[in-house]
């Protein structure tokens, strides 16, 4: 058994009064594969803004690659982490979300290298040369010089694919990269999902409503349910078998 990328434990977070995830526990293993389902306000969102360290947990705590993201250890004392500390954790996660966040006034290729230059400050033609090959990837190796603006929506999600994957992440995060899309458009930027999931090195933590795809994709599928994992297995198991009302319910309106 390899230990564990990612490992939540008795994570709780509450935004004012109200407690949106009561308790997750979840281990996530290097290159495994999870989509995260579940009614909308359930906390989807808020489990992947907090291992991208966008929201601090109130209690619990989240371990990527063994680091701690909220707390280091100082002598026997646990501390908050810094900035700089959170930085080099963030190396590890890339993030790809629902409105793209591309930045409009540099080219797709300028998005690509802006964070392997700027952040990681390496080389200007390696990164250029990374960017290149993700752009390829994605299938955007003519567009290297347009503007997010001069693309679909499809086109943007898949810049922003490759954006998140020149920085060679150990765990990609997606937060309902389709549902900005137009119906579409959906289908192409789901395949290059497959395509990269495929490659099998990388850890990925996809928040979906596309229940087909999370069937043909994901090694486990976790039901999110008023702040608490309801159910978790295999796709079929979870999808087809579960006698959990709450989930058949959730799944009906699929259907
Ligand atoms: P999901 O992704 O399952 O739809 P979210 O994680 O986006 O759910 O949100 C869970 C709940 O937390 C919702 O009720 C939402 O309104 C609330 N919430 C999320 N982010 C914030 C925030 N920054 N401030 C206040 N409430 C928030």
């Amino acid at each position: 058994m390899s230990e564990p990328i990612v490992r939540y434990q008795d994570v709780h977070k509450s935004f004012g009064d109200v407690e949106v995830l009561k308790g997750i526990d979840l281990d996530i293993k290097p290159a495994e594969k999870v989509a995260v389902i579940g009614p909308s306000g359930s906390g989807k969102t808020t489990i992947i803004r907090m291992l991208m360290t966008l929201e601090q947990p109130t209690a619990g705590s989240i371990i990527v690659d063994g680091k701690n993201l909220w707390h280091m250890k100082k002598g026997d004392q646990l501390v908050p982490a810094n900035e700089k500390h959170l930085r080099q954790v963030r190396g590890d996660i890339g993030m790809v979300f629902q409105h793209f966040n591309l930045f409009p006034h540099m080219t797709i290729l300028e998005n690509c290298m802006s964070a392997p230059v700027h952040v990681q400050k390496e080389d200007k033609s390696s990164a250029r040369e990374r960017s290149i090959e993700m752009l390829e990837k994605v299938g955007l190796g003519d567009k290297l010089d347009n503007y997010p603006s001069q693309l679909s929506g499809g086109q943007k999600q898949r810049v922003a694919m490759a954006r998140a994957l020149v920085m060679r992440p150990k765990i990609m995060l997606f937060d309902e990269v389709t549902s900005a899309l137009d119906p579409e458009l959906v289908g192409e930027v789901l395949e290059v999902i497959r395509e990269i999931a495929k490659e099998g090195e990388m850890a990925m933590v996809l928040v979906t409503h596309e229940m087909e795809f999370a069937r043909d994709i994901a090694d486990r599928i976790v039901f999110l349910d008023n702040g608490v994992i309801a159910e978790q297995g295999p796709p079929m198991e979870v999808l087809e078998n579960s006698e959990n009302e709450r989930l058949q319910s959730f799944l009906h309106r699929f259907r």
